[in-house]
């Protein structure tokens, strides 16, 4: 059984990684270290960095926290001005290390370093005609698909091994490679996954959000277009589009919940888009209330936009810990709702006798939605007014997401919002519709929002063993 915690944990949907690169930087490793710091809420399973110095590639990956994978000691043995660096999500029943990224290969045209963010959704058919052919696979990530593609390819150099390569690959990636000669970074053709360039002194930097860049002082330049490949060579950076051109399908629970808020998405400020959400769930999903808190962290920009928007005072009715570890032991005794209060604690003094609305940035199995309102109620809240500002989760993820079979979504199972609201708990429960979400987002981008809608982008809906082998143990994402 797993800890508690992780237990309480895994009731949200998952971001598989975090990836990021440096280009022409004399502290390149350190750099992507301080990157990948920042990126640590996107995976928490693994962490690793590969450095070149022109020559040769030098790599560190482990199983744990960044902060615990790596010391002063491993990262001087990083040499060189350009590194990659990647976080893992934690799954169960992999293999842990040998997933670690960024992927290491020898191969004859070379070495190669690799690291992804995505989901590919024809892996397994590719996988199994690599094998055909021969190759032996070392861990059950979809990167490894890639590097056995390239070293197949047959292609005249490398950059045409890699676009013959990618161009077979269906589904979501962002990806960072490198080689003695230099860097790259792309783009699937449909940009599900984010990923930002940067620009810090005489080089440049990418990563899975902008909030990296902060904590490596960089500037934030822009995000990647869909299909976008920039070559970092020579000390310069081109861009170019290799692929055919397809619709965006940026993943918008990229704004709703993974990315920090500090970091942009699409070049928009994910706290601003958030605070918008709250205001349109507002007007959507009106409430007689007292005050409004959030579900902390991710939700306190919809929360105080649903203040503004209504006109009902903001408070910290939630305080949450930073520090839940995954060695936490449970107590003999059993305490109601013990997982909950371990993440949440609420704060009596301002929830005591009060109607309260609480806003929260999705339901997935409704199980985390019940203790929070337990949680509130034990604190003396008089009336519980839960409001999401999601619509709700009805389909799986096949894109890089890890979520619940759809037999334990809540959205897909309960007959109307009402079986979901005893369910939880909660005097009255309102989502923001899917117009309100589309009304919020900026026009000039396209989204996946197959989560919500079963509309998956271009019928990427994989179908038999990926569709079997992601919902029961689903677990190949880099
Ligand atoms: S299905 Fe949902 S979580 Fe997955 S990429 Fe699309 S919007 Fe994101």
């Amino acid at each position: 059984m797993l800890p508690l915690s992780d237990d309480f944990a895994r009731e949200m949907p998952h971001e598989e990684c975090g990836i990021v690169g440096v280009y022409n930087h004399p502290e390149a490793a350190k750099l992507a270290y301080l990157g990948l710091y920042a990126l640590q809420h996107r995976g928490q399973e693994s962490a690793g960095i590969v450095s070149s110095d022109g020559e040769r590639l030098y790599s560190h990956k482990a199983a744990g926290l960044v902060a615990d994978v790596f010391n002063e000691k491993n990262l001087a043995t990083l040499q060189g001005d350009c590194a990659i660096g990647h976080v893992r999500y934690s799954t169960t029943g992999s293999s842990i290390s040998a997933n670690a990224q960024p992927i290491l290969a020898n191969y004859k045209g070379g070495t190669l370093s690799l690291a992804h963010n995505g989901n590919i959704t024809n892996a397994d058919e590719l996988r199994a005609e690599l094998e055909e052919r021969g190759a032996i696979f070392q861990t059950t990530t979809d990167t490894e698909i890639l590097v056995h593609m390239i070293a197949q390819a047959g292609a005249r150099n490398f950059d045409e091994a890699l676009f013959l390569s990618l161009m077979r690959l269906k589904g979501a990636y962002s990806l960072v490679v490198l080689r003695p000669d230099g860097l790259l970074a792309l783009k699937d053709p449909r940009g599900f996954r984010p990923l930002c360039l940067g620009k810090l002194g005489d080089g440049y930097v990418v990563a899975s959000e902008s909030c990296a860049f902060d904590i490596m002082n960089a500037q934030y330049l822009r995000e990647l277009t869909p299909g976008e490949v920039i070559a970092f060579r020579g000390g310069a950076a081109r861009s170019s589009k290799p692929f055919p051109a397809a619709d965006q399908s940026f993943c918008i629970f990229e704004y709703i919940y993974f990315s920090r808020p500090d970091s942009m998405a699409l070049t928009r400020s994910v706290a601003e888009l958030r605070t918008r959400l709250g205001a349109q769930l507002a007007e959507e999903q009106p409430a007689d209330a007292d005050i409004v808190i959030a579900v902390p962290d991710s939700s306190t920009s919809a929360a105080i936009g649903y203040s503004q928007q209504s006109g009902i005072p903001y408070a910290i009715g939630l305080v949450r810990s930073h520090y839940v570890g995954r060695t936490f032991i449970e107590p003999d005794q059993n305490i109601r709702d013990f997982g909950a209060r371990v993440k949440y604690n609420p704060v009596r003094s301002v929830l005591q006798d009060k109607r309260v609305v609480v806003v929260d940035d999705s339901i997935v199995r409704g199980t985390t939605s019940r203790k929070i309102v337990n949680l509130l109620r034990s604190a003396g809240a008089r009336e519980i007014h839960f409001r999401v500002s999601a619509p709700p989760w009805k389909n799986p993820c096949y894109f890089g997401i890890d979520t619940p079979e759809p037999s334990k979504l809540i959205g897909a199972t309960a007959r109307d919002n009402d079986e979901i609201r005893k369910f939880v708990g909660a005097d009255t429960l309102g989502f923001i519709s899917v117009e309100g979400l589309q009304k919020v987002m900026p026009k000039t981008q396209g989204y996946c929002m197959a989560c919500f809608t079963g509309e998956y982008p271009d019928g990427q809906r994989p179908s038999g063993e990926f569709t079997k082998d992601i919902l029961e143990s689903g677990k190949r994402h880099g």
